[in-house]
């Protein structure tokens, strides 16, 4: 892997130098401001048609990454089990009480750096608008690598720096960066939208290998939005997502990746691993205690607690 780091951007490596800031939805009405009041009745639209296209069928463990308040959750419903995992506890107390305490979800509270599991775990994984928020993208893929079984699935969607938009205000000298160079634009505080060849060269680096790309949400334009009725714009925007596969020119892309190279497959019943030292725990609720680092793990009103900065804070 040292290899391949060196063939990367310097902007890039200068970035992944230092343990990346956490994008924190901590107390956030993300779900009712931006979901429900928001006028994304569109953009939710579409990805209901992007997942149904790229989700299994059914599967066993599935991996939710940055769950939010589940929002998304109800859309995989061929899993037995899901793991939905946020940074933020509030938003996953909303997912609880919106998918109920149900023993097919577990709730986490983890770093995506540092994901609690044992290795070889899951079956399949997605991770929607969460990507966005991560400032060493090429890390936290990694990580969900480590974590998935060989051939398992990944649905990735990012956010695409390359889009129309974006170009045309380039090109009109109303932008100052390049849409079409290879580095994230951070166009806000840990707000990160990336070009989609570059992401494909961290997915194979990562060990994925690119199934299939779809180009979601092409008519997000507020006087669009307003005008046209929002099922013709979904069904010309289900039509417009089958281009993926040629070129992406929309603001967000979704991409089905498969899990390659050799993966451990976990140990029968283990499930968790310590976050700080990487040995795996014993399911022992309302707390986990490591037995090397000797770390504990509150589980709180049915969510697992492993946020290490959470629960370590500096004096
Ligand atoms: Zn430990």
């Amino acid at each position: 892997m040292a290899e391949s780091k060196t063939s990367l951007p310097a902007e890039l490596q200068a970035m992944m130098t230092e343990k990346p800031p956490v994008c924190n939805y901590e107390g956030s009405d993300y779900q009712t401001s931006f979901w429900e009041k928001g006028g994304r009745a569109y953009e939710d639209a579409c990805e209901v048609v992007a997942l149904k296209r790229l989700m299994p069928t059914q599967g066993q463990l599935l991996l939710e990454l940055g769950a939010g308040a589940g929002r998304n959750t109800p859309r995989y419903s061929g899993f037995e089990r899901i793991v939905l995992l946020d940074y933020s506890r509030t938003q996953l107390e909303q997912a609880q009480a919106a998918l109920g305490k149900d023993d097919r979800y577990t709730y986490v509270t983890a770093d995506a750096y540092r994901l609690p599991f044992v290795d070889g775990l899951f079956d399949a994984a997605t991770m929607i608008r969460t990507l966005h928020h991560i400032a060493d993208a090429r890390q936290v893929l990694e990580q969900v690598r480590a974590v998935l079984q060989q051939n398992a699935v990944f649905i990735l969607e990012f956010a695409n720096k390359q889009n129309i938009k974006a170009i045309l205000r380039y090109l009109l000298r109303k932008q100052s960066w390049n849409p079409f160079s290879p580095e994230p634009i951070e166009f806000a505080a840990l707000n990160f939208d990336f070009h989609p060849a570059t992401v494909r060269s961290w997915l194979q680096l990562a060990n994925f290998t690119v199934e299939r790309q779809l180009t979601v949400s092409h008519f997000r334009i507020g006087l669009l939005k307003r005008i046209v009725p929002v099922k013709l714009l979904v069904w010309l925007d289900s039509l417009a997502q089958l281009t993926g596969e040629a070129w992406q020119l929309s603001p967000s892309v979704f991409t089905r990746n498969r899990a390659v190279g050799a993966s451990p497959m976990a140990a029968i019943g283990s499930f968790f691993k310590c976050p700080a030292c990487g040995t795996p725990l014993a399911d022992t609720p309302p707390k986990l205690v490591c037995s090397r680092c000797g770390q504990t793990y509150p589980v709180n009103d049915g969510i697992y607690e492993f946020r290490l900065d959470v629960l370590n804070p500096k004096a």
